[in-house]
C-alpha cells in the first residue's frame, strides 16, 4: 500500500499545504454547493463522495463524513452508519461507471500514517484492474491515468442516474 499512495505524494502534499492555508479543504469544496466543478458526486445525509483530484488511478475516489473529525471514534452512530452507507454507494457507483476488477478500499489516520489531509477523515476507493499496477509511478513519480477528472465525474454521473443528489444553486 505504501507504493500504492506513494506516486503523487510529493505534488500532492505541496499543493495541500497551500491550500490548508485557506482552511480544510474537504469543508470548503463541501460548502461551496459547485459539486461539478468540485467532483463531488454523491452527497447523503452526513457524508459525501468525490473524485481524488491527484488519483493514483482512473475512478480514484473518496468518501468523507461532511463533519470536520479526525477520527472515527469521533463520529455520532448515525455518522458511522451513513459513512458506511455512502463507502458502500460510492463502491458500487464506480463498479457501475468503470467496472473494475477489484478494488483498494482505505483510511490513513494521520500524518504518520500517511494522510494528506489528517484533520478530516477520508476512505479512499480505488478501482484495480489487472495489470494497472506499473512500475512508472515508483520509478519516475508519475502516472498516466488515461481518463480525465471532467471524464471520469460525467461517466459516474451519466452511470447512476437518479443515486445522485441535484447539485444545489
Ligand atoms: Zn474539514
Amino acid at each position: 500500500m505504501d507504493v500504492l499512495w506513494a506516486p503523487w505524494r510529493k505534488t500532492y502534499v505541496e499543493k495541500v499545504s497551500k491550500a490548508r492555508k485557506k482552511g480544510c479543504v474537504f469543508c470548503r469544496i463541501l460548502k461551496e454547493n459547485k459539486d461539478r466543478e468540485r467532483y463531488i458526486f454523491l452527497r447523503t445525509e452526513h457524508s459525501f463522495g468525490v473524485l481524488n483530484i491527484y488519483p493514483f488511478n482512473g475512478g480514484h475516489a473518496l468518501v468523507l463524513p461532511q463533519r470536520h473529525v479526525d477520527s472515527l471514534e469521533k463520529l455520532s452512530q448515525d455518522e458511522r452508519t451513513d459513512l458506511m452507507d455512502a463507502l458502500i454507494k460510492v463502491k458500487a457507483m464506480c463498479r457501475k461507471a468503470f467496472n473494475p476488477q477489484a478494488f483498494n478500499v482505505g483510511m490513513n489516520v494521520g500524518h504518520l500514517a500517511g494522510a494528506g489531509i489528517p484533520e478530516h477523515l477520508h476512505i479512499h476507493v480505488v478501482p484495480r484492474w489487472s495489470g494497472d499496477v506499473n512500475f512508472l509511478p515508483a520509478l519516475f513519480g508519475t502516472k498516466v491515468i488515461p481518463i480525465s477528472l471532467e471524464d471520469t465525474y460525467e461517466r459516474i454521473i451519466n452511470e447512476n442516474k437518479g443515486r445522485h443528489r441535484k447539485e444545489r444553486r
